[in-house]
């Protein structure tokens, strides 16, 4: 029978775990695969860990990892994924947004032969306006930007393959953006549609910082246009300057110029002040990932981990 491990990342989600495997087990019992379930506890400050322990005496087909610290999402899901060893991995939220009696469906699309089938939302339940907006623009922006086609309102939940996860482990980047990982490593994917509902309990640990971060993230990791922006703008901003310099000097040597021009020359230093210290931070921003990368860090620690009793 095949294999088919689900890799949760779960960070404080003690209110919701639960429930989430309770319908993420009736899922798997229904599926006919042989299923398996990891847990990768991201440095979680709540009973979490106790909890998915309390799994494991329940149900063979749990397994776990507990990070030595919150390493972030990213990180957690790249540490569950390197440690699965099934004919196709799906990764799913804990905090039940992404519902689980979505998987028989992904592993339909894996039977008929695609590499990266994810879940895309159809609707978006319990979002404000503004991050629906700002979520769009987002999306809109790295269409523009990158090479790397992005596929809209789409999260981390999806399956993959054997080969596409093995594909996926090569990228070892710091700088994880997962959602444009996925896309890079190509193949064979595919969509399935589903209605996002809300967090069922606990909080997002999401906000707009954090989210800013990840845009930032998203765009420098796969596009280098902001660097080429800094040179457009520069060369715009001199030929501008060019010119009325020549204005200047023409007025001045054919009327002469009593000393005028405080205004005019206030603007032109400070709006070069300031083009310059844009293109500086964004040569900043690329330079301070090039930093990150050269430490070759490793993206993550294992304090402990538990492979599943029924080893799958
Ligand atoms: N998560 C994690 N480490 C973190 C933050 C989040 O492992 O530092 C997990 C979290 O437990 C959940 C998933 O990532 O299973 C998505 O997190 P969240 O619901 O906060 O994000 P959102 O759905 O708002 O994008
Ligand atoms: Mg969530």
């Amino acid at each position: 029978m095949p294999s088919l491990a689900v890799v949760v990342p779960a960070y404080n989600e003690a209110a919701v775990l639960e429930e989430f495997h309770a319908r993420l087990g009736r899922v798997l019992d229904e599926l006919p695969l042989d299923g398996s379930v990891l847990y990768v506890d991201d440095g979680s400050t709540d009973t979490t860990w106790q909890l998915i322990q309390g799994l494991m005496a329940r149900d063979a087909r749990v397994g776990a990892i507990k990070l030595s610290r919150n390493f972030g999402k990213e990180a957690a899901l790249t540490a569950g994924l390197d440690h699965v060893d099934a004919d196709a991995a799906v990764i799913i939220d804990a905090d039940l947004q992404d519902p689980p009696e979505l998987i028989p469906s992904l592993v339909d699309q894996w039977h008929a032969g695609f590499d990266v089938v994810y879940a895309t939302r159809t609707a978006r339940a319990g979002e404000t306006g503004l991050k629906r907006l700002t979520a769009a623009l987002f999306y809109r922006g790295m269409e523009r930007l990158s090479d790397t086609a992005l596929p809209r309102d789409t999260g981390d939940f999806r399956l993959l393959s054997r080969r596409a996860l093995e594909a996926l482990r090569q990228l070892r980047e710091r700088q994880r953006f997962m959602k444009g990982l996925f896309a890079w490593i190509g193949y064979r994917q595919t969509a399935v549609y589903y209605l996002r509902e809300s967090r069922q309990a606990g909080a997002s640990k999401w906000n707009y910082w954090r989210l800013t971060q990840l845009a930032i993230e998203g765009v420098t990791s796969f596009s280098t246009a902001p660097l080429r922006l800094a040179t457009w703008v520069g060369l715009m901003s001199s030929l501008l300057a060019f010119l009325y310099g020549a204005w200047v000097f023409g007025k001045a040597a054919l009327f002469g110029d009593p000393v005028h021009g405080y205004p005019s020359l206030m603007v032109v230093i400070l709006f070069l002040g300031g083009v310059q210290l844009l293109g500086l931070g964004v040569v900043g921003e690329y330079l301070g990932r090039n930093y990150a990368e050269s430490k070759q860090r490793p993206l993550y620690f294992i304090e402990e981990q538990r492979a599943p009793r029924r080893a799958s």
